[in-house]
């Protein structure tokens, strides 16, 4: 199925992460945006990643994106260390705070595609500095669609840059607290009427444990979160859901409301693996398999006996 697929250019963080969970605090967790969404995507498309990582990074989770045929052509060893994020959750696993961020190796970074990605049809913009979103699509000569992603750090840091980014994405993927922060309505659907005007064609509202949003102009799709009973780290479940659906969309090459619809279940069931193990434990073993199983568990648990109720 993998050879119809268009390739997916994916740009993002590689990082180590340090996470306080509830019960547990592990260091150094090999994570970021762009290792998440990646292993997400070859589920269904080969992935071009656009990344740096600095001298300490290990060469073994490298070699593992390669094994799950991530072109690494485009990610650096720069001198220095590799970004670095920490995160505290809360008890229920709801929100989070971030500690700290250290974007050591990005801050210099200056992204140049290797000639073999500037036709990519497909573009994930994952969470990183917008200007270095834009740096990428600028030298990728004529993309069918631009899925872009970013979090409070840059809103909040880099308001102009996040604008100027979001006038060349066509899907934007964002949790709910950041549709609220870029558009300073509580409301979301208020939120996303706002956001829309500002570039993107369709807006993807992440909600945790509620599922998600996706608003296209003319309607309102709801994605639920499937209900796990353990749930360890649900860092990455927001890349996790993006690469899964961009993966989905260079596979099917249908963006058209209906295949857009179709392609945020299947981020929300990726992202329902990425949370049930630390890092990417169990998201960089994600089979198809895996994905259409939660499919079908989806359908049951939102399966309406065929009656009328009077
Ligand atoms: P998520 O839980 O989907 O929001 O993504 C968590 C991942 O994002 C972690 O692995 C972090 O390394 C990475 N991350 C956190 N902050 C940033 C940032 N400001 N820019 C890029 N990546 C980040």
């Amino acid at each position: 199925m993998q050879s119809k697929a268009s390739p997916l250019l994916i740009v993002g963080s590689m990082a180590f992460d340090d996470l306080e969970l509830p019960t547990i605090s592990a260091k150094n967790v090999v994570g970021g945006s762009a290792t998440y969404s990646a292993y997400a995507a070859t589920v269904f498309a080969p992935v071009r990643l656009v990344a740096v990582v600095g001298e300490d990074f290990p060469s073994g989770d490298l070699e593992a994106l390669s094994r799950r045929n991530v072109d690494l052509a485009g990610v650096e060893r720069a001198d220095g260390k590799t970004f670095r994020w920490a995160g505290r959750y809360d008890t229920n696993l709801m929100s989070r705070v971030t500690l700290e961020t250290q974007l050591n190796v990005f801050a210099d970074f200056q992204p140049k595609l290797p000639r073999s990605y500037t036709d990519s049809s497909y573009v994930l913009l994952g969470n990183i500095h917008p200007t270095l979103q834009c740096d990428v699509l600028d030298q990728v000569s004529h993309p069918k669609l631009v899925i872009a992603d970013t979090m409070n750090f840059w809103i909040e840091g880099e308001p102009d840059a996040v604008a100027a980014m979001l006038k060349r994405a066509d899907v934007l993927v964002i949790n709910e607290e950041e549709a609220r922060q870029l558009s300073g309505h509580h409301n979301i659907s208020k939120a996303a009427k706002d956001i829309l005007r500002r570039g993107p064609k369709a807006l993807i509202v992440k909600r945790g444990e509620y599922g998600a949003l996706l608003f296209d102009g003319s309607s309102t799709f709801f994605a639920p979160a499937y209900p796990l009973e353990d749930v360890v780290d649900p860092t990455g479940a927001g890349d996790t859901f993006a690469g899964a659906m961009a993966g989905y969309l260079a596979k099917t090459n249908d963006v058209s409301a209906a295949g857009l619809r179709r392609a945020v279940m299947v981020g929300s069931a990726a992202a329902s693996f990425c949370v049930e193990a630390v890092g990417t434990a169990k998201i960089g073993r994600l089979s198809g398999q895996d994905v259409n199983s939660r499919l079908e568990s989806f359908r049951r648990l939102m399966h309406v006996p065929d009656e009328e109720v009077n």
